[in-house]
């Protein structure tokens, strides 16, 4: 089995003017693409061919894990935007952005604040706990929360400079506050049940 690089939920330029469809074209094209030709040339041939890309992140080996976590974790971060995003939480999470950080506003500012300060490359995400509170986390690097069995990941913001040089360069905090011009809180929604 092929680990293959899923397809993107939207155009590449469905996302402008927030996202680039140049952005997109690296982003998508070259860097996601990038980690599963990776991962996939170092598991052929290997008692890791049959295994899932959620197994392969489990294991934790030290030269699959960054390429198949990324995989992962971009994944997640196309979905956790749309071209219909935007606007305010609604429903369940609505209610539980409201009780974990008083309202939507205050959340947004919480979030811009962990990821602005996630130092170097990274992701921040919001997640809920196994009591059902709702928490912001970094994680470095490739690192991602499906390895943290205590916390289920709701939505993802990708920190990496290659997410926003092309259309912000170096201001991650103009990039975070376009994120919410197309911030899916559907899929956030979805991730709760
Ligand atoms: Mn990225």
């Amino acid at each position: 089995m092929t680990i293959e690089l899923p397809a993107l939920p939207y155009a590449r330029d469905a996302l402008a003017p927030h996202i680039s469809e140049e952005t997109l074209n690296y982003h998508y094209g070259k860097h996601h693409q990038g980690y599963v030709n990776k991962l996939n040339k170092t598991i052929d041939d290997s008692d890791r061919a049959g295994l899932s890309l959620e197994q392969l992140i489990l294991r934790q080996d030290s030269d699959t894990f960054n390429n198949a976590a990324q995989i992962w974790n971009h994944s997640f971060y196309w979905n956790s935007m749309s071209p219909q995003g935007g606007g305010e939480p609604s429903g369940k999470l609505a209610d539980a952005i409201n009780a974990a950080f008083g309202d939507s506003e205050t959340f947004k500012a919480a979030f811009k604040k962990a990821a602005t300060s996630n130092f170097g490359s990274g992701w921040t995400w919001l997640v809920k706990r196994t009591d059902g509170s709702l928490d912001i986390i970094n994680t470095d690097d490739a690192d991602t929360p499906l390895t943290n069995a205590g916390v289920t990941p709701l939505l993802t913001v990708d920190v990496w400079e290659h997410a926003y040089y092309v259309d912000y360069r170096n201001s991650r905090g103009d990039y975070l506050d376009s994120f919410w011009k197309v911030v899916n809180w559907g899929f956030a929604e979805s991730n709760l049940a």
